[in-house]
């Protein structure tokens, strides 16, 4: 038996299954992620001319609503005292995952396809009226946060898509959204291929073929009713998809704070774009955006540089709020602390952050949970994976060191900062800001 923690990928019967082998942990996890997101919402109004924004949120609650095998109450029981539970929404995705020991494989399992593969149909109008409430008032909570509110419409804005087009909606559109809709959509969820399965187990306690065995059996409890109210096939959802492209635009926004976005199309490869990122934000001594903007300037408590998915695709982006009237500052100090930490960067700078980068693991690693980023980098381009999947097989620790030393090398890392530095000063980049 491999006592290492290893992470692969096994491909069985059409099905793609994640394993994060956490040996003698006695922990176990399942997650479903539905590779089709609130995007639908597009692909119906573009059809039909019907406003359904936001109904791919409320659709996630009300998985949660009288599933095929449980009550309301029964199925939440088991969520509060047998372990951890929840589901999230966005435009290219919607998970639902349940973690607990491995004496609740079953149970685990059986949670999770009880509310993804939940067809609505079991809900009585009182309990569709009651979570609609709900939804509506999460809402009119989400307008009330001026923050939350600008990033939420940033890629709405980018893409130039509907308004309402966010993934939450507004509460008077979500008011008119009835059970028929709601089933009918779901269908649609439940009616393609595109699903990811990520599973982290205890390899001492079960092995990978047993558990797939577990999941095909309880996926093939769940009918899907081939009743289907739209028909939308996997190439008219995507040519509904769009990417930013580099312009300027402002969002009405009432907050005090002057929020700023950018976005840039430039990531190659996604752990050689994180590392950087992780550089140019934070650990570039003296030069990066945290110390340029915040400890030298004090022009916010935070910032933000990662790697974002639109559309299915990873992009760069860089998130800052600032007191009004330092709009301008802000983005000569982007500027400024980006071209100096590229100018700066030398082969021993790369060798000391490296060296910080394996200490950081050694720490974080700690905390077991951290081993999940490998599912993220594997959600956001899994092809960057495929160099050191087979190290990953076998040991992940030594894939962090090839990962490391291999793959985002010092040429790799040059590279990469060289050419966000050219994207920065060429003014190649989207912005949206109010
Ligand atoms: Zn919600």
């Amino acid at each position: 038996m491999n006592t290492n923690k290893t992470f692969k990928t096994v491909e069985k019967n059409g099905k793609k299954y994640n394993f994060l082998a956490l040996p003698g942990t006695g922990f176990f996890k399942f997650e479903l992620i539905n590779l089709y997101g609130s995007n639908i919402e597009r692909v119906i109004e573009n059809k039909t001319a019907k406003n359904i924004y936001g109904i791919s949120h409320f659709i996630e609650h009300l998985s949660f609503k009288s599933p095929v095998d449980f009550t309301s109450d029964e199925l939440m029981n088991i969520g509060r005292n047998e372990g951890v539970f929840n589901a999230s929404t966005n435009h290219d995705r919607i998970n639902y995952w349940f973690k607990t020991t491995a004496s609740n494989i079953d149970t685990a399992i059986n949670f999770v396809c009880n509310v993804a593969q939940n067809d609505l149909t079991k809900i009585s109008q009182d309990e569709f009226n009651i979570e609609k409430d709900v939804v509506y008032n999460e809402a009119k909570r989400g307008q009330d946060n001026f923050q939350q509110m600008f990033y939420r419409d940033v890629k709405t804005k980018l893409l130039d898509y509907h308004i309402e087009d966010n993934v939450i909606g507004i509460p008077e559109t979500i008011d008119t959204f009835t059970l028929q809709d709601a089933i009918d959509i779901k269908n649609i969820f439940l009616s393609h291929e595109n699903i990811m399965y990520n599973i982290t187990y205890d390899n001492t306690i079960i092995d990978e073929n047993q558990i797939i065995e577990k999941i095909e059996k309880e996926l093939a409890r769940f009918k899907v009713s081939s009743k289907q109210t739209y028909k939308v096939s996997h190439k008219e959802y995507q040519e509904h998809l769009k990417l930013p492209t580099n312009k300027t635009l402002k969002v009405q926004n009432n907050s005090k704070q002057a929020m700023t976005s950018i976005v840039m199309d430039g990531v190659e490869n996604t752990l050689v774009m994180s590392a950087t990122l992780n550089y140019l934000s934070q650990l570039a001594t003296d030069t990066s955006l945290n110390d340029i903007i915040r400890i030298k300037n004090g022009l916010t408590y935070g910032i933000q540089f990662r790697t974002q998915i639109i559309s299915y695709k990873p992009y760069i982006t860089f998130a800052c709020d600032v007191t009004r009237g330092n709009e301008n500052k802000l983005l000569e100090l982007f500027k400024e602390s980006i071209n100096l930490s590229a100018n700066n960067f030398s082969k021993d700078k790369y060798d000391k952050y490296m060296k910080t980068m394996s200490l950081k693991r050694t720490i974080g690693n700690l905390n077991l949970a951290s081993y999940e980023i490998w599912f993220g980098f594997n959600y956001i381009q899994a092809k960057d994976l495929d160099p050191v999947r087979q190290i990953l097989e076998n040991n992940i620790d030594d894939g962090y060191k090839f990962v490391h030393s291999k793959i985002i090398s010092y040429v790799q890392m040059y590279d990469a900062i060289q050419n966000i530095k050219q994207l920065v000063n060429n003014d190649k980049f989207a912005k949206v800001y109010n």
